[in-house]
């Protein structure tokens, strides 16, 4: 049986098990984990195959991922959006020098970034999991601090950092996991990107 067909097979049936409403997504989690151990797929594996990922696109801005040998199995991820200025340079060096180590992003008044942040969790956590609000969570801890904010000058993270791209991925790992610390979701990690061609993550799962 070749791949297409065991992966249409096994949606066919597990749709029909988990019917799931937009905006579910706790329903989209156990779709995904009925998917990936589906006794058609796993005996496809057994061959030269072996599955690696299945992702599942719950919405735009929700996907769920799960690597069947790993822990945590399932990941949920949830994009978000942020706008803010910055500016790499290296304090007491001259604009000559700020210009050449970090080009346009070492202009001396700053200038802003439309960045996308992708968070990480394990869901996999049981019912007390459900209560909790992710994207509430994400906003009082992370948005409020660093959305429409000069990050050298309006935030207290970048005085002994540069508001790198790297930089920004660990401060908002480091907030994230104080904020999740003892919540039955836990947290995975983060990925930020400052264009679409340039990101960081903390994560090889995000
Ligand atoms: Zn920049």
């Amino acid at each position: 049986m070749s791949i297409d067909e065991a992966v249409r097979l096994t949606l066919q049936s597990a749709l029909a098990e988990h019917p799931c409403g937009e905006g579910d997504t706790w329903a989209h989690v156990a779709l995904l984990q009925r998917i990936a151990t589906d006794p058609l797929l796993r005996g496809l594996a057994r061959g030269s195959t072996t599955i690696q990922q299945v992702s599942l696109s719950a919405s735009p801005y929700t996907t769920l991922t799960m690597r069947p040998h790993t822990s945590p199995a399932v990941v949920l991820l949830r994009d978000y959006e942020f706008a803010a200025s910055h500016r790499l340079a290296v304090e007491g060096l001259p604009d000559e020098a700020n210009l050449a180590l970090f080009g346009k992003c070492s202009n001396p008044n700053g200038h802003g970034h439309n960045y996308r942040l992708r968070v990480a969790v394990d869901p996999g956590h049981g019912p007390d999991a459900l209560a909790v609000d992710l994207d509430a969570i994400v906003e009082s801890s992370v948005l409020q601090h660093l959305d429409h904010k000069h990050l050298n000058l309006d935030t207290p993270y970048f005085s002994d950092r540069l508001p790198s791209v790297e930089n920004i991925a660990i401060t908002i790992h480091e907030l994230m996991a104080a904020a999740l610390d003892g919540s039955p979701l836990s947290f995975v990690g983060v990925r930020v990107w400052e264009t679409d061609r340039t990101s960081a993550s903390t994560s090889d799962r995000v």
